[in-house]
């Protein structure tokens, strides 16, 4: 077999504040022909994740720093094109973290094949994938339950709108914040929320407490600041919290102070507990099984943001601090 071009997205220098093009870079790459164990997969679709940022630090971080001059990793799915291993066949669908390339050669340990019965195969990196399983997760870990009031900021984003629809499957009075009039009526008209609001129309607080007068039992954090804070004090007592993202701070370049008014957490005897979905990926099983059991029933909307082409990938993932997308942002390659 002859080499395969492929094109990919390198980290070019670290980021300090907002992300921008000149951080990355586009190179071409010819792959040998796979060796013995391994696959050639070309990818369909790739994942733009708010978390990336943080690995474009230098630092260490909880996740490995992208690596300078190298192609940046995260979640993508792909066809197999040629297999050297028993365990898949040209034509499998496969998830990889192996991210910002066209094609890869991997070892079959590094796929995981999944069906083509759900379509577009995208929703394995939304609904069905790494976002939907967070907010399940989150979900999960705090143990919401029917008739709670539950409170999701970033709402109308990837785990964000699942978290909510999830929620009200278990029978939970869901309110969503998000940065826009249409991102506000999405949530309400097409997810089911029972109220929703744009936090950029007024202080936080106060939409929060307009829309939760009697206060909330859970609210899930994709924001962290001034939605945290708000929270905090529109929480009941015994209230929890789901520590999922921060993404108001994840471009700022000073660390920021902690909410002003953390001792509510003492005063009401508050639990906040962190979640990394990495933690829930022995749950895949049982996630697919209900989630997936949802999707296929149409009692699950998935809602995504498709933009198209590899040299797309870095706008993308840049909109995603602007609020560009609605539901799971992807770039589709092929
Ligand atoms: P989203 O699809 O929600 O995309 C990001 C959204 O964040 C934007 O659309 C925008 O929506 C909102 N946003 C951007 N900047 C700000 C800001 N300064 N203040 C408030 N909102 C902002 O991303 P995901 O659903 O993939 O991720 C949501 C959160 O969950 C992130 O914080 C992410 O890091 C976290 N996460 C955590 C995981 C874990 O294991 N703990 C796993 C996956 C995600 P808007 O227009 O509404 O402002």
């Amino acid at each position: 077999m002859s080499k395969t071009v492929s094109h990919e997205i390198r980290l070019a220098s670290h980021a300090t504040g907002m992300p921008e093009a000149k951080n990355f870079t586009l190179a071409s790459v010819e792959l040998e022909a796979p060796a013995d164990q391994q696959v050639l997969v070309r990818n369909l679709f790739m994942s733009v994740d708010p978390y990336m940022r943080g690995r474009m630090n230098p630092g260490p971080s909880y996740i490995p720093p992208f690596g300078l001059g190298l192609p940046l990793e995260g979640g993508a799915v792909g066809e197999v094109i040629v297999s050297r291993t028993g365990q898949f066949k040209p034509g499998d669908i496969v998830v990889s973290n192996l991210g910002w390339r066209e094609y890869f050669l991997a070892p079959p340990q590094a796929l995981r094949l999944v069906s083509r019965e759900f379509q577009p195969l995208s929703v394995y990196l939304g609904v069905l994938g790494m976002t939907g399983l967070t907010a399940w997760a989150g979900l999960n870990l705090v143990e919401v339950k029917s008739r709670d009031v539950v409170f999701v900021s970033g709402a109308a984003g990837a785990v964000g709108n699942v978290a909510g629809q999830l929620a009200k499957l278990r029978g939970c009075r869901v309110i969503g914040s998000a940065g826009s009039d249409a991102k506000v009526r999405f949530l309400q008209e097409e997810c089911g929320f029972d109220h929703a609001f744009n936090y950029k129309a007024g202080p936080v607080s106060e939409l929060l407490r307009e829309a939760a007068p009697d206060g909330i039992d859970v609210y899930f954090d994709n924001v962290g600041g001034a939605m945290l804070e708000a929270a905090l004090e529109t929480l009941r007592i015994h209230g929890r919290i789901i520590a999922c993202g921060g993404i108001s701070g994840y471009n700022e370049t000073k660390p920021r102070p902690g909410p002003a008014n953390l001792f509510n957490m003492t005063t009401k005897r508050l639990t906040m507990k962190g979640l990394i979905v990495r933690d829930w990926l022995d749950q895949q099983d049982a996630f697919a099984s209900e989630v997936g059991g949802y999707f296929r029933a149409g009692r699950l909307k998935s809602k995504e943001t498709v933009v198209t082409g590899l040299d797309q990938a870095v706008g993308a993932f840049i909109g995603l601090f602007e609020g560009k997308n609605v539901g799971k942002m992807v770039v589709q390659l092929a």
